[in-house]
């Protein structure tokens, strides 16, 4: 299909896609495909007011009923997944079937969403004193400010809506500067479901586009009780201690330097398969891609003999084409940044296989994924470059290997490949990963929605989507309730009057 097929798909009219500056590019040839209308910062207080306004009343609807709105947009998710995930390759350059992954996420979500929306629950606690009971109520907490980046450009917003939705929160999101269109295609679909429910509150769910500086007044607003906000460690270093001034909520997703320690034991072929699908999926720019493997000294020369003609073989090249495994990168500045950082890592003595320019649709930029060797875990090892490389590190045993994978400033994925029932448990423990996600015989990236998403030190350390990830987008209210006829004191304390 070809862009404009695609919009038109997803319901953009010429007005809609002419109608102001910021002008919205391709990953996949570098075509402009729409110049849009930006929110003012002058208007974000007229935004956030209608999403207070819009709590009073959401506030009161019961939770079960907040679900149904979650359910119509599943369903409307369901309707338009085939335009959406084609969207998404246009915008973000994702290969269709993970173009049609991200709204399958969105859908489950929904899902999740709709169940746990009669299952807010609180706990009763046994009290200390006679004819009391304790227990703890979870209210609405306030708008929900979201802000996204450009790799999972709806599927993050999903995770936040469907979760606060329910819990009660209005939401206001402002995506990537990069990728607004599937943004406002997102919100046309949740229009729909909006218009079937009937009687949501204005302003319950809107949409602010623009780049940081429109994130910022989300921020800066004591008006907007919950931040969560997705990008790099750069940016939550920002917005995170911005949002702790103001006594705020914020739920921080930032960057990871995910890694997989490869055992002697391992099933290598299932190991290989995991590792070129978490390396090079999404041309190694999830927050989950794999980029360290820490590999046991006896097998490394095979591994990555292996993992080198595998690479030989993928095809690379426009996304929208059945077959293609790898796309584009974003923008030729990642490419640049991927190259300097290649340079970087031979200067410390890395071996680079790959990581060169390839011609794919004119107007791209295509690369063909990097495996470098290093000496060991230098500094360019341990920053997050949001592009295909894979550094390959040895180690001999395993508490070696896991102070390795711990050894770097972000905590979000790990894994191990090992069938090894020690080694695997060891992993786990608390002597194991440091990671907000460890996975056995698994890749790091790909989670199930079902699971509490996020990660540790750098990371941001917020929980999103499953579990009981829920509880960040409420407040806990603990209630004492006195049935005697007495007014016994806690602790025992005396105080006659
Ligand atoms: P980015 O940090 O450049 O931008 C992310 C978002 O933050 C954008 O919407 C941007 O406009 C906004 N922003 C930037 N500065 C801001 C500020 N000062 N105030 C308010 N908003 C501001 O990130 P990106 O390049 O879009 O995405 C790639 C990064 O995101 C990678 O580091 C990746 O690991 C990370 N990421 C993390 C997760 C996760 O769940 N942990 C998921 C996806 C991406």
């Amino acid at each position: 299909m070809n862009h404009s097929d695609t919009l038109a798909a997803c319901g953009f009219s010429d007005a809609e896609l002419t109608a102001g500056d910021l002008v919205v590019t391709s990953p996949i040839d570098g075509a402009e495909v729409a110049r849009l209308a930006q929110t003012g910062a002058q208007d974000m207080a007229a935004v956030i007011a209608a999403s207070q306004a819009a709590f009073r009343q959401w506030r009161e609807v019961p939770a079960p009923r907040r679900g149904e709105l979650v359910r119509l947009l599943g369903e409307e998710l369901r309707a338009a997944k085939e335009p959406l995930g084609a969207l998404v390759t246009l915008e973000a350059g994702k290969i269709i079937s993970e173009g049609l992954g991200e709204v399958q996420e969105m859908i489950d979500i929904c899902d999740f969403a709709v169940g746990l929306s009669r299952q807010l629950y609180g706990l009763t606690i046994a009290s200390e004193r006679p004819g009391h009971r304790m227990m703890e109520t979870w209210h609405p907490m306030g708008p929900c400010g979201v802000i996204s980046a450009f790799n999972f450009p709806v599927a993050v917003w999903s995770w936040n809506a469907a979760l606060a939705l329910v819990c009660g929160d209005p939401v206001i999101w402002k995506p990537s500067e990069k990728t607004p269109l599937t943004a406002l295609a997102t919100m046309k679909i949740m229009q729909r479901a909006l218009d079937r429910f009937g009687d949501a509150p204005e302003g319950l769910v809107q949409l602010v586009i623009g780049g940081p500086e429109v994130g910022e007044a989300l921020v800066a607003s004591k008006d907007v009780p919950i931040i969560s906000a997705t990008g790099s460690t750069r940016m939550g270093r920002i917005v995170g201690p911005k949002v702790a001034e103001r006594f705020g909520r914020s739920i921080l997703e930032l960057g990871g330097n995910n890694a997989m320690i490869v055992a002697p034991s391992a099933d290598l072929d299932m190991a290989v398969r995991a590792i070129v699908f978490s390396a090079v999926g999404t041309c190694g720019q999830r927050c989950t891609s794999l980029r360290r493997l820490i590999v046991h000294e006896s097998i490394r020369e095979d591994l990555v003999a292996r993992l080198v003609k595998a690479y030989a073989s993928l095809p690379i090249g426009d996304p929208r084409v059945a077959g293609t495994l790898i796309g584009p990168l974003v923008d030729a500045a990642a490419r640049d940044r991927m190259q300097a950082m290649l340079e970087r890592a031979r200067a410390e003595g890395g071996t680079v296989h790959g990581g060169e320019t390839v011609e794919g649709v004119t107007g791209g930029t295509y690369v063909t994924p990097a495996i470098v060797e290093m000496p060991g875990q230098t500094d360019t090892v341990r920053e997050e470059t949001f592009a295909p490389i894979l550094y390959v590190l040895s180690y001999s045993d395993l508490d070696e290997a896991i102070a390795l994978q711990n050894d770097v400033p972000q905590g979000l994925s790990s894994c191990i490949f090992t069938l090894n029932l020690r080694e695997a448990e060891t992993f786990l423990s608390a002597v194991g990963s440091d990671c907000g996600i460890a996975n056995v015989n698994i890749g790091p990236s790909g989670a199930e929605i079902g699971g509490a998403f996020g990660g540790e030190k750098e990371t941001g350390g917020g929980r999103e989507s499953g579990s009981d990830a829920w509880k960040g987008y409420m407040r806990r209210q603990t209630n004492t309730v006195n049935y005697s006829a007495q007014l016994p004191l806690a602790q025992g304390v005396k105080f006659d009057i």
